[in-house]
Parts: C-alpha cells; sequence; structure tokens
C-alpha cells in the first residue's frame, strides 16, 4: 500500500522564519487537501516533498524511499505541478511533454510519442498539441501542467495552489481531470481555496503558521460542528457586539445583507438559526 508519511519535519529560513513545525502527515492513495492561508507553510511543505528544497530536521518517506535523502529516485516517481508554472512560449505543447518525458527517462521513439499523444488527450489538448505554449489561455496552461506532471505514471502528485486565476468553467474542467487520476496514486493539493477541498478532497489537514492544526475527512470534520452554529442578519453595530460577547466564527454578505456565523452550543438569542456545517466554516474555526 502506498504511503508518504512525513514526520516531524522543520525548516527556517536563514531570515529565522520558522516555515514548518514539527509537521507530521500520513497520507494514502487519493486526493489529499492541503489547506491554509498565505504564508501558511503550504508551499514549503510542497517543494520539500517534491525535492526542490531542504529541511533542517524531520523524515519524510514514500514507501522504502527516503525522499529526503533519495531525491534522484524521488524524481522518478513524482509529478509536480508548482505555484508558478512558467512555460516556454515559443515551444509547443507536444514537443515540450516529448521533451520532459525523454528526460524523465521515458523510451523515446514510438512508445514515447504515443505517451505524449495519449496524455494531450486526457487533458483535452490534442487538437491544440502543435500550437505554441505561449498562446494558451490561463486553463489550458494548468490543464498542461496536469499532463506534464503525469508523465511517467507517478506514484506522487504534487499540485500547489492549481485554479487560483482560472475562470469557474476552466476550474470545473480542471477539477474534473483531477479526480480521475486521484484514485491510484497520492495527489496532495494544495490550496488557499476551502471550495477546492470540499470538492475533491477525501482527505484533509489545515496548516497555519508552520503547523499542522487539523486532519480528518472534510465531511466528518463539518459533522463535529453539527448543531454548535448559528447564524443571524446583523447590522455594523450588531456585529461588533457580537465579536465582543460571542464567539463569531466568521462574518459575510448574503444578497447585500450582513450575515454572523457564531460557535455556541445553543442560540445565543432567538433570532439566531441553527446553521448547517460546511468546510468554510471548519477552517475558520481554526483561523
Ligand atoms: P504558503 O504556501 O502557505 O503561502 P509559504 O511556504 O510560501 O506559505 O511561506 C511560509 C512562510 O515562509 C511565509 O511567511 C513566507 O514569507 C516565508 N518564506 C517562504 N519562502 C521563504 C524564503 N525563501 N526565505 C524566507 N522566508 C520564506
Amino acid at each position: 500500500m502506498t504511503k508518504l508519511i512525513i514526520n516531524q519535519l522543520s525548516k527556517t529560513y536563514q531570515n529565522g522564519h520558522r516555515a514548518l513545525d514539527e509537521v507530521s502527515l500520513e497520507i494514502g492513495k487519493g486526493m489529499f487537501g492541503l489547506l491554509g492561508q498565505n504564508g501558511a507553510g503550504k508551499s514549503t511543505l510542497m517543494r520539500t516533498l517534491a525535492t526542490l528544497q531542504d529541511a533542517d530536521a524531520g523524515t519524510v518517506f514514500l514507501d522504502g524511499l527516503d525522499v529526503l535523502k533519495q531525491p534522484q529516485e524521488v524524481r522518478k516517481v513524482l509529478g509536480y505541478l508548482p505555484q508558478d508554472f512558467g512555460v516556454y512560449p515559443n515551444v509547443s505543447a507536444h514537443e515540450m511533454l516529448a521533451y520532459i518525458a525523454s528526460m524523465k527517462g521515458v523510451r523515446s521513439g514510438k512508445g514515447l510519442k504515443e505517451a505524449v499523444d495519449e496524455l494531450l488527450a486526457r487533458v483535452n489538448l490534442y487538437d491544440v498539441r502543435h500550437k505554441k505554449l505561449g498562446t494558451y489561455s490561463g486553463g489550458m496552461k494548468q490543464r498542461f501542467g496536469i499532463a506534464q506532471a503525469l508523465i511517467g505514471q507517478p506514484m506522487l502528485i504534487i499540485v500547489d495552489e492549481p485554479t487560483a486565476g482560472l475562470d469557474p468553467w476552466e476550474r470545473n474542467r480542471f477539477y474534473n481531470l483531477l479526480s480521475q487520476i486521484g484514485e491510484n496514486t497520492i495527489v496532495i493539493l494544495s490550496t488557499h481555496i476551502v471550495e477546492d477541498v470540499a470538492t475533491l478532497c477525501r482527505d484533509m489537514a489545515i496548516m497555519g503558521q508552520g503547523k499542522v492544526l487539523l486532519t480528518g475527512k472534510p465531511q466528518q470534520l463539518e459533522q463535529t460542528l453539527l448543531g454548535h452554529l448559528w447564524q443571524k442578519p446583523v447590522s455594523r453595530d450588531e456585529l461588533e457586539r457580537c465579536q465582543q460577547q460571542l464567539s463569531v466564527i466568521s462574518s459575510h454578505f448574503h444578497a447585500g445583507q450582513l450575515h454572523v456565523t457564531v460557535l455556541a452550543n445553543e442560540a445565543p438569542d432567538s433570532q439566531f438559526i441553527s446553521k448547517p456545517p460546511t468546510l468554510e466554516d471548519v477552517y475558520f474555526t481554526q483561523l
């Protein structure tokens, strides 16, 4: 059974910032969501898992492979879609994938061409495979990014902040694509967008200030809040009063009206109504 086991991983940057603080996680096959605000340490963790930077302490094992000590071996079974996915604008998708495939040790010749064509079809870029990458839209570039991460049938795929900048239509296509590959591979999806995790992931963790704050299955984590969330429409002044007196987890506008959500064992007053928990509520209780 393929597993990624991260144990007590720590990293302090040269400026003294502790980006990872004894992070421990066990991640099996399927889609794993890593949620956290900007600055939580997600990218640092992703880059470390992708063998692109060192840790100060701790271990990472992918089955029998020591990720920190055997980076060359790990790269053969790793697919990585980084946050800033630069493409060479004057190269076609087909040329670029063939190049990456040969670097990753996919044998050249007919096998390679077939593998590349198959991947391009899978991400819906076959018809535009000879177009230059510079002419691709944001969504097309992201799908190309997935194709290059899938080359060589990796055991572990790391996707860092994938849906930033995608329109709803492209985002939906991207979700569909990711969910198809999740079954037999470990896919780690790092994001600050709760909906990405709620839509796609079977297991998840929330990170904050370099630490793992919470792990579990999205639905189970939501269940823990059942019966403890209360909501009501408020004015700005009332919101301030709530913030002073109650455990407010969020406030947001809905159809032009401000609503407050509080955590409590029973309704704080008769205007509050019970709110069914969402993953966003779980996230907000951790911030
Ligand atoms: P996230 O991906 O969750 O936004 P990052 O891992 O990018 O978080 O960053 C975690 C913290 O580490 C941030 O406060 C960031 O400013 C800091 N950081 C990231 N990279 C470096 C670096 N190369 N040097 C110094 N500090 C860094």
